[in-house]
Formats: structure tokens, C-alpha cells, sequence
């Protein structure tokens, strides 16, 4: 029987565990192995590990893969844009699936929030059949209703996964709160997340691009990506931070915050930072991580536009390709995976992650 390798977490905070799991017998019509190229780490992953958010253990992580199609199933005859798959393909797909059924997919429609939404790498117990469910692993199957999309032959494995789940959660989201030509933009936070933020309001028109983030080896990126202005948060206070970027708004704050940092005290410190009338979006906070004091007289007194943005729809995975292969140029992606590790050591890499060493690490099992 073939077997599959696959970096398992089995205890939160534990290290992950090499173990082998049989590769399914059968595909099922709709249904595709795949052999895994390149998964990349996202930094949810570490807040999985440290047991954050609600997930079944044992689970094999990885939600940001690209693959070759090892088998497929009969039904299984196009990607999500209807073009033509076959065995051999380099593809990659919507980490989760929506039920098309409940109340968030049929009535008032926000596919993210779907009541029965599952996640490749996050929301599957991985000793249960067809048990590869994560890209920490050398195969991932991919059930019946995955959005499958082929990669374009010139867009790199590595710039795809460089850009990862970052980069569609930054579409959606600048999608809800709106980036227009000529805005001031702050982005808060300078990890994946705000560098494809980043990406997305340069390409929006956004005319000045601010960033407070750190260490300066992010910050370094934040120029490469085309940030206009960085300021290190380790060597400022909120004070001088709020003077500074009044200063380069003319006195008045900026028409957009992306807030891409998932620490509370960063919203209080932002929504000050909006021009009356200005807008911020809550993109940072995954993991729930608690309460905050605030006064909500400034969202009222600015007339202030706010948003939540979670996860992202089949669709941005398709804009994301799009975007990756029109502004290869523009925005170094592919050169974000700095480093990549084998997959006995997959557990390094998180690591690596988690102390936000490494632009992004990947595994190439
Ligand atoms: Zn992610
Ligand atoms: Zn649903």
C-alpha cells in the first residue's frame, strides 16, 4: 500500500509528529490527490499550534498550498473557471469549502461565515479517512467542491505561495472598506498580512502609503513592496507616531487604516488616525485576543466608516492569481520564501514563523 508523510500536531504547543498515513484507494468522482509542492507557514498556524482557535486534534496544518494533480476522479473535469484539468497539472485551490445551504451561503450571503465552513489545514481531525487534509504533508486530497484553480505556467510556485492566504484575505477585505486613487492609507503592521494589504492599495491608486510596523527587516520589505513611509513601532511612541503621520497628511489623518496587526491596542491607537470621515478595517484579529478600552465618541464625533473582513470566497483566490501574474514586477512575492524546509522539518519552520525570522518560511515536502 502507498503511504503519505504528513507533519501532524497532535498536542497544542507540542512539536509536530512525523507519521504515515495510507493514500486513499479510491478517488471519488470529484475529488483529486495531489502531490504538494510547496505550503507555505501562515502565522494562523502558529496561533493553531499555541491552541487559539477551536480545531479538532490530531490535525495536519497547512492551508496555503500549491500542488500537481496525482490522480483525479472522472467528474473532476475542470478547474473553477472551466478550464480543462488533467493529471500533472500545478494547481492550487480555496483552502475552504462552503455548504451552498445555510443561512450565510443562501439568504444573506457572506460564504465566509458559512455555518458548516471547513478548512483545509485548520478544521480537519486527520485520523479520520481520507486523513490527508493539510499541506504539512507529502499528498493532500481534495474532497468533492474544492475551487481548484490551475496556475498560469509563468507564475512561480513560490510567488504563489509567497503571496498565500495573506493576499486573498487582503483583497477581501480592502474590497469591503475601499481603497480609492489619490487616498492617504495607513497600515498597521508590516507581517504578510499588511504587506499584501500594501500591494493591494498601491494597486488600488492610493497615493500615499504609511506603515507602522517592525522588526525593520519587515519594514525593509514594506519599502520593497512600495510603502512610501515606515515607522518602527519599537522605536516610537504612540505620541510620535500620531505627529508624524499628521504631519504628512496635511494635519489631518488619512482615508484609509488597514489595520493588519491583530493586537487590540492597535485599533485604539488607529482609529484616531482617520480623517474625519475617514475608514478602518479590522483585518488583523484572527485569534481572539481580548478586550480593549476605547471611546467610541471618536467613531461618532469623525463620522467613522469601520469594517470586518474574515477569510475570502473562491472568487479572490481567482483575483489573487490574476493580480500575482499582472504586477510580478511590482510587488517581490515569490522572493517573500526565504527559506524552505524539508518536511521532517516542518516543526523548524513554524517555529521560524513564529518568531517572525523568516519573510515566510515553506515546506517542501
Ligand atoms: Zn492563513
Ligand atoms: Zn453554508
Amino acid at each position: 500500500m502507498k503511504t503519505s508523510r504528513a507533519a501532524v500536531l497532535t498536542q497544542f504547543e507540542n512539536p509536530l509528529e512525523l507519521k504515515e498515513f495510507p493514500l486513499p484507494q479510491t478517488i471519488e468522482p470529484g475529488a483529486a490527490l495531489v502531490k504538494v509542492k510547496l505550503a507555505g507557514i501562515c502565522g494562523t498556524d502558529v496561533h493553531l499550534w499555541h491552541g487559539q482557535l477551536p480545531i479538532p486534534l490530531p490535525v495536519i496544518l497547512g492551508h496555503e498550498t500549491v500542488g500537481v494533480i496525482e490522480e483525479k476522479g472522472d467528474a473532476l473535469r475542470t478547474d473553477w473557471l472551466g478550464q480543462p484539468l488533467s493529471a500533472g497539472d500545478r494547481i492550487t485551490w480555496s483552502s475552504s469549502i462552503n455548504c451552498d445551504e445555510c443561512y450565510y451561503c443562501r439568504v444573506k450571503p457572506q460564504p465566509t461565515r458559512c455555518l458548516k465552513r471547513k478548512a483545509y489545514g485548520i478544521s480537519y481531525d486527520c485520523s479520520v479517512a481520507p486523513h490527508l487534509t493539510g499541506g504539512y504533508a507529502d499528498y493532500i486530497y481534495l474532497r468533492p467542491g474544492t475551487a481548484i484553480f490551475k496556475i498560469p505556467e509563468q507564475l512561480p510556485t513560490e510567488a504563489v505561495v509567497g503571496a498565500g492566504c495573506a493576499l486573498v484575505t487582503s483583497l477581501h477585505g480592502i474590497e469591503r472598506i475601499g481603497v480609492s486613487m489619490g487616498d492617504n492609507v495607513l497600515i498597521q503592521g508590516s507581517g504578510p498580512v499588511g504587506l499584501a494589504s500594501l500591494a493591494v492599495a498601491k494597486a488600488s491608486g492610493a497615493a500615499q502609503i504609511i506603515v507602522f510596523g517592525g522588526p525593520p527587516h519587515r519594514l525593509e520589505w514594506a519599502k520593497r513592496f512600495g510603502a512610501d513611509v515606515c515607522v518602527d513601532i519599537a522605536e516610537s511612541s504612540v505620541e510620535e507616531r500620531k505627529a508624524k503621520l499628521l504631519e504628512l497628511t496635511g494635519g489631518f489623518g488619512v482615508d484609509v487604516v488597514l489595520e493588519c496587526v491583530g493586537i487590540p491596542e492597535a485599533v485604539v491607537e488607529g482609529i484616531e488616525l482617520c480623517r474625519d470621515g475617514g475608514r478602518y478595517l479590522v483585518l488583523g484579529h484572527y485569534g481572539n485576543a481580548g478586550m480593549v478600552q476605547f471611546n467610541p465618541h471618536i467613531i461618532t464625533r469623525k463620522q467613522l466608516t469601520m469594517a470586518g473582513s474574515w477569510g475570502f470566497e473562491p472568487r479572490h483566490t481567482q483575483a489573487a492569481l490574476k493580480f500575482l501574474s499582472r504586477t510580478r514586477t511590482q510587488f517581490p512575492f515569490e522572493q517573500l520564501v526565504s527559506q524552505t524546509f524539508p518536511l521532517e522539518q516542518a516543526f523548524e519552520a513554524l517555529q521560524a514563523t513564529a518568531a517572525w525570522s523568516t519573510a515566510k518560511s515553506a515546506i517542501a515536502p
